[in-house]
This record gives structure tokens, C-alpha cells and sequence, in this order.
């Protein structure tokens, strides 16, 4: 049987709750992944005696409020039940030069706003106005649900709202007197999001940091891995097939230009809708130009791709205590300004440091321990003369230049424990995920194309019929809980419009 109610392609985190959500309404439903394995961005692998996560460094699992979507409403009403290991701190933070510090912030909404006021006296009232501002934006998310803002009653009662829209993050602490020094620390996050805060919109950093904040950080016991088996689960439960092994070569159009299929491994795939988990520009990149419209394909030309990584990935022959460690997530910063960090970032300007046994002691073998370094880059910052040649010593001396710096910064000694190492470059992403030029953020989050916007024209923007899109790329942003929410609304437009349609 090649008939499906709905496809969906690509079992990264949109792709998986799109999948597991519509065929727990019943419908006959197939997911296609390119890989042997499930996940995308949040899967694991494992070199000699260490499985190493990849992507997640922090998750964001609870929303800001308890009556706002979050990833964990997502994952219990689909019944996909995860134990979570939940951190106590945000993150620790090393700015270096005259005016760096030396920082740790707490989670919990109180612990957070205390070790604020300790690291800058007398900030914690406009932190805190900053933080309360929340309060109006979930009441105005809530009041829009699942449709299209109404922008007479959004002016009307929701005018706090309105006027925090259309503001970088930088703006409103400014309007708000946040001092300096207490700004820099609360921006340390820009790079989850990959925008510096001076063009990040306020609502959406607002809105990830608090749920941060609030929810605390989390991890999974067995890396992301663990949460995409769960959704997979939820999907075969509710009847569902995924088929790994299955590249997704061709979106197929009927006569009006609507998406009607796809080809898989060769055979050809019929679908009353399609959910696709990969970036419209791969999209487009496999359909006959002729069925999209001319906006879609210049949209997609238009927008600028978001953040990448390099990544390096080390498992060490000793353990966080016998190697002086005793940070779960440290940023490491040459300079305490985000539009510096941004742009001076070839440079060591901003990296982050994870040592995943701080949050789970046994995550590797006894008198062992692993170091994730991320290191934030665009897409076109690779050398222009990077060759399959000198690939490899490219890595190499990233990997050096970057954990000597960290050994200097925090007086230990990691080279010579060295058991593993793998590095990845945007050449992996591009290669792992099929992402254009290895992008993991989808487009960026910057100026005119922000989550605001986004939602407004999201009609407008995503015109092809049939066709639905969900995950990092699409209107939420990047991020594991953006990912697994766009995959639900991707389900939920898709059920009501089959049910519209009597099916
Ligand atoms: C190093 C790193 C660190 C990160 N840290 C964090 C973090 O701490 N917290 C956080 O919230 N987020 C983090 N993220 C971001 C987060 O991982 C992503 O935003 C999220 O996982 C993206 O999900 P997605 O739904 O867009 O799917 P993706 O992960 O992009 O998966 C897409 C899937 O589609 C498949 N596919 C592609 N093309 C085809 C095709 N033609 N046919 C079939 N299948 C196809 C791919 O194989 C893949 O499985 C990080 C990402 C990286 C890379």
C-alpha cells in the first residue's frame, strides 16, 4: 500500500510529533528519515567507551507559565513518558578582560533574581520588571491560540503586548533602566537563539529565557536520543510507520500545483497532505519549480540562514573532580558585549563548555568524563579555501586553538586525557542533517524575518497546498521545545483541514 492520509519527512523533533500527533487522530500515517536512526539534531553516537550527545546542551522543557504550550505538555498528551534530570543552575558564565566577571546564575524564578542582585547590586528591581513583563506576553499568546492574532482586540487588551513586539531584547531592558553589567549577564543565552540580543526580538528571548528560568534546565538520562525513541513509540502505538533508509528524492503535484506525494527509495508515495520537517529551500530544491509560487521561491531566497557550530566532543580518561570541573554549562566570553561576541566570534569571542557529568554523574564509565564544546559560527565563516585536503587539519587546529584557551581560562589540564575526540564542522551538518551550507537554525531570527513577523504572514509565506512545514526552520525558530511545538501545529492544521475536507 503506497496511500497514505498524511506523510510526513524527516523524523527530527517537528517531524516526529507531526507524525506521532496525526496518527493519533486516526489517520493513516507514514514518516520517511533519510537516516537509520530517528531524531535529526537530537539523537547520540558513541565513539570507543563513551555515547556522546550531540546537540542538546540545555532543555527547555516547561513553558514560562503553567498555562502555556511546552514541550512536556507536547510529550505527555501523546503518552511518550521521558524522566528528566533537572539542573540547579542556569549556566556559569566567564567574560574575560578588564571589566569581564565570573558568574553563576541559579534556576528558580527567586534563586535566579538573588544571584542577579549578587553579581550586580541593586538590579534586582528592573530584572525583575523585565522578567514580569511574561505576565502580558502568555496573556496575549493564550488569547490567540491557535489562530490568527486579531489585531484590534491585541491593541485593545493586550497593549503591553503589542508595544514589547516589535522591540529587540536590548531596547526594552534599556527602556526598563536593566544596568549594563546585568543586561550582558541576561544575554548570555543569545546564542540558543542565535541572534545578538540588540536584534533578537524581546518577546521570543523573553519568553526562552524565562521558561529556562522557571522550568529549569533539563536533560534526558539517555542523551536526546532517548526523547526521539519516545515519540517513535507514541507513533507506532497510535498505528503509525516510519521508514528509515528513505531519502525523500521528489515532492510529486497534482494538476492545481498541490502536493499529492513524494519518492522515496525509488517508489512513489501518495499522501492527501504532506508535513515536511526539512527547510522549504530543500523543498523547493526537489519539486518542479513550476508548482511554487513565485513568493514562496523568493522568500526563500531572501532569508539569511541562521547560526551553525563547530562542535568537538571529547571523552576524557579521567574524572570532572580529578580534572577541576564543576560546571554543567560555561560560557566562555572574550568580550562581555553580544554584538562583539557576534562578530569578532572567529576569534574565541563566545564559546560554551558542557560537562554532562555534572548533570548525570554516571552518564560515562567509571573514572571518566566528557567535555561538549560548541563553538557558535554562520554559515559562510568556513575558510574559502577549505578543501577535502586540509579538512581534517582544520579541525585539528580548531579543536587545539579552542581547548587550549579553555585549559588557560580554567587552569586544567585536559590534553593529555584525551581518550576520544570527534569534531563536527557545518561540512557534518550539511552532510547529517541536508541542510543548505550546514545551517541547524533554519533562517535567523534577526530584523524583519522574527518570530513575530513569521506568525503574521504565515499564511501568506507557506502557500503551496497540502504542503505544511514544521521544525527549526519555521516560524518559532530553532530549539528543541520550538521544534517539537511547530510539529504540533503542523498536526493540528493538517487534522482540521481533513476534517474540513471530510476525511
Ligand atoms: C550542536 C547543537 C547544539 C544544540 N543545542 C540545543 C540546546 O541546547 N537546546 C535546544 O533547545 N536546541 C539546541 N539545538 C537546536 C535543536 O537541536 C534543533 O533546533 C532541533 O533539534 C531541530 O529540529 P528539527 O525538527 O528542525 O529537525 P532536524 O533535527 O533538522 O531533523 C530533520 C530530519 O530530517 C531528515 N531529513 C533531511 N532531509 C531529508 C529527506 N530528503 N528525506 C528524509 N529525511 C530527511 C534528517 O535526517 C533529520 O532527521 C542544538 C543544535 C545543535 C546542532
Amino acid at each position: 500500500m503506497n496511500q497514505y492520509d498524511v506523510i510526513v519527512v524527516g523524523a527530527g523533533n517537528g517531524g516526529l510529533v507531526a507524525a506521532a500527533t496525526v496518527a493519533k487522530a486516526g489517520y493513516r500515517t507514514l514518516l520517511l528519515e533519510k537516516h537509520n536512526i530517528p531524531g535529526g539534531c537530537a539523537t547520540s553516537f558513541v565513539r570507543g567507551r563513551f555515547e556522546f550527545e550531540p546537540s542538546l546542551h540545555e532543555l527547555c522543557f516547561e513553558g514560562s507559565r503553567e498555562d502555556q504550550a511546552s514541550a512536556s505538555g507536547l510529550f505527555r498528551s501523546l503518552g511518550a513518558d521521558v524522566p528528566l534530570y533537572l539542573e540547579d543552575t542556569l549556566f556559569r558564565v566567564i567574560a574575560k578582560g578588564p571589566d569581564g566577571y565570573d558568574v553563576t546564575l541559579q534556576a528558580g524564578m527567586e534563586a535566579f533574581l538573588d544571584s542577579m542582585e549578587e553579581a550586580v547590586p541593586g538590579c534586582r528591581g528592573s530584572v525583575k520588571a523585565f522578567f514580569d513583563l511574561i505576565d502580558p506576553i502568555d496573556d496575549a499568546m493564550n488569547a490567540m491560540g491557535d489562530g490568527l492574532p486579531n489585531p484590534v482586540n491585541l491593541l485593545r487588551k493586550h497593549s503591553d503586548f503589542i508595544r514589547i513586539a516589535g522591540h529587540s531584547t536590548e531596547e526594552v531592558m534599556n527602556a526598563l533602566g536593566v544596568p549594563q553589567k546585568a543586561q550582558d549577564l541576561i544575554n548570555t543565552y543569545w546564542g540558543y537563539l542565535g541572534v545578538p540580543t540588540d536584534d533578537l526580538n524581546a518577546l521570543h528571548y523573553l519568553s526562552m529565557v524565562t521558561a529556562y528560568i522557571k522550568g529549569r534546565p533539563s536533560m534526558p538520562y539517555h542523551r536526546s536520543h532517548e526523547l526521539s525513541l519516545a515519540l517513535v513509540k507514541a507513533l507506532q502505538d497510535a498505528g503509525g510507520e516510519i521508514r528509515y533508509n528513505s531519502e525523500v528524492t521528489r515532492f510529486l503535484y497534482d494538476g492545481q500545483n498541490a502536493v499529492c506525494g513524494v519518492i522515496a527509495g525509488g517508489e512513489a508515495l501518495w499522501a492527501k497532505k504532506v508535513i515536511s520537517n526539512i527547510i522549504p529551500n530543500n523543498v523547493f530544491n526537489r519539486s518542479d519549480n513550476r508548482h511554487i509560487s513565485k513568493r514562496s521561491r523568493k522568500l526563500a531566497n531572501a532569508r539569511k540562514l541562521g547560526m551553525t557550530f563547530v562542535t568537538i566532543y571529547l571523552g576524557l580518561d579521567c574524572t570532572m573532580e580529578e580534572l577541576g570541573v564543576n560546571d554543567y554549562s560555561l560560557f566562555i566570553l572574550r568580550d562581555r558585549n553580544p554584538r562583539r561576541q557576534f562578530d569578532l566570534r572567529a576569534d574565541r569571542s563566545i564559546y560554551i563548555v558542557n560537562c554532562l557529568n555534572k548533570a548525570l554523574p554516571d552518564a560515562t564509565p567509571p573514572g571518566t568524563c566528557t567535555l561538549f564544546f560548541t563553538i557558535p559560527i554562520m554559515p559562510g565563516d568556513l575558510p574559502k579555501d577549505l578543501s577535502p585536503q586540509n579538512y581534517k587539519a582544520y579541525k585539528n587546529q580548531m579543536a587545539e586553538t579552542y581547548i587550549r584557551d579553555y585549559e588557560e581560562t580554567m587552569g586544567v589540564s585536559v590534553l593529555p586525557h584525551i581518550e576520544e575526540i570527534s569534531v563536527a564542522t557545518p561540512v557534518t551538518f550539511a552532510r547529517y542533517l541536508s541542510t543548505p551550507r550546514g545551517a541547524i537554525y533554519g533562517y535567523a531570527n534577526e530584523g524583519w524575518d522574527n518570530i513575530i513577523a513569521r506568525s503574521v504572514t504565515e499564511a501568506m509565506d507557506y502557500d503551496t497546498p497540502n504542503l505544511y512545514f514544521c521544525g527549526g526552520h519555521y516560524i518559532r525558530g530553532d530549539g528543541y521545545p520550538s521544534g517539537y511545538m511547530t510539529g504540533d501545529m503542523a498536526a493540528k492544521a493538517v487534522i482540521a483541514a481533513l476534517k474540513k475536507e471530510g476525511k
